[in-house]
């Protein structure tokens, strides 16, 4: 039986990649060794990182106005090291508030700097929503504007990016990165834990404007530092050398199936026949508006919670594993990132339509 899995973090990964890891698991590149069990100082550890960092900015079309680092941490190691390495005396760092990733983004920037959140949930009878881009109240001076494009738990995208003056734009795309084209130009932080849409958990890529690196900060551990990063290669300490190989075979295998905007239309597909099939139902539903569903995390619920066990259980036994809602907010999710193929959608879809007959 083919398992599909739409665990949302760490989630499935291309399964062309695991065989390809699978196969040089024991032996890299006929060295008689693993990837694991080189020094990440040797000549073809750091050709790999070479060719995985330029692979990543054609991907993405990343300027040379960038630094790309590989860092260690994950998401939620740049909650502490954005604030760290962008905090001005007297300016607040401005949260962006829509959902449970931002909203931990911001609690821990204040313990580090003066924060300030705004809220752009507008939720009403049931519905899940959000301010457009254009009516959010953003200061005139701040340290940065920090965001979350796709937050991750209440499925809830934000398709515009913010724009401002002065302060950097930051946005956390732990779980959007590489999923459709965006322009690099329009940030100047981004950052993404890899266990979404880019390799194992644990490390984080971190695409930050050059010029930024002038910024003093606040005293910080060198982990975290970008500068030090930037200077060192994101070699300041031994880094996670086998997820850093795995990134760079997803990149390689991204390309090969026609970069971001072919995702981005695969990702469309799939999205669209969930969503459709949930709007068409009077079994299921979800609550985000329209406008800011994610393409990648999709919520949904049933018509009552009794039945949610019995859904999970002749799920999993369907072959569809990881379905379970977040705990905060419930019910059920789909995670269906790059590596979801369309037929994983399709199938889901059928167990829903059929359960669903069986239960109303
Ligand atoms: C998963 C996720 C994180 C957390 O990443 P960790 O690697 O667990 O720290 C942060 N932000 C968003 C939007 C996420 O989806």
């Amino acid at each position: 039986m083919t398992v599909y899995n739409f665990c949302a973090g760490p989630a499935m990964l291309p399964p062309e990649v695991m065989k390809k890891a699978q196969q040089e698991f024991l032996d890299w590149q006929n060295l008689g060794v693993s990837v694991m069990e080189i020094s990440h100082r040797s000549a073809p550890f750091l050709a790999m990182v070479e060719e995985c960092e330029a692979s990543l900015r054609r991907l993405m079309n990343i300027s040379d106005e960038f630094e790309v680092l590989f860092m260690h941490g994950g998401g939620r190691g740049q909650f502490a090291a954005v604030p760290l390495n962008l905090h001005l005396d007297g300016l607040p760092g401005i949260y962006v508030e829509n959902g449970i990733w931002s909203s931990g983004a911001s609690q821990e920037g204040a313990k580090f700097t003066a924060v300030e959140s705004i809220n752009i949930r507008t939720d009403k009878d049931g519905v899940f929503d959000i301010q457009p881009v254009a009516q959010w109240h953003l200061p005139e001076k701040a340290a940065y504007i920090h965001y979350c494009p796709n937050e991750t738990i209440d499925g809830i995208e934000i398709f515009d990016v913010p724009k401002h003056d002065s302060a950097p734009i930051v946005a956390d795309m732990s779980s959007v990165i590489l999923s459709r084209d965006i322009n690099v130009d329009d940030f100047d932080i981004i950052y993404a834990g890899a266990q979404k849409n880019i390799g194992p958990s644990g490390l984080c890529i971190v695409i930050v404007r050059k010029t930024l690196l002038a910024r003093e900060g606040l005293p910080r551990p060198s982990i975290l530092d970008y500068t030090i990063e930037a200077k060192q290669g994101s070699m300041y300490n031994t880094p996670p050398t086998f997820a850093w190989y795995l990134a760079a075979e997803v990149f390689k295998h991204l390309e090969a199936m026609g970069g971001v905007s072919a995702m981005e239309a695969h990702n469309k597909k799939k999205a669209a026949i969930l969503y459709d099939y949930i709007d068409s139902s009077e079994f299921y539903s979800n609550k985000v508006a329209k406008h800011c569903r994610s393409l990648m995390n999709v919520p949904f619920w049933l018509k009552s919670d009794s039945l949610n066990e019995l859904f999970l259980a002749q799920a999993e036994q369907a072959g569809l594993v990881a379905l379970e809602g977040h705990r905060l907010v419930g019910g059920m999710r789909a995670s269906i990132y790059n590596a979801m193929p369309i037929e994983g959608v399709q199938a889901l879809v059928e167990f829903m339509d059929k359960f669903a007959k069986e239960h109303s």
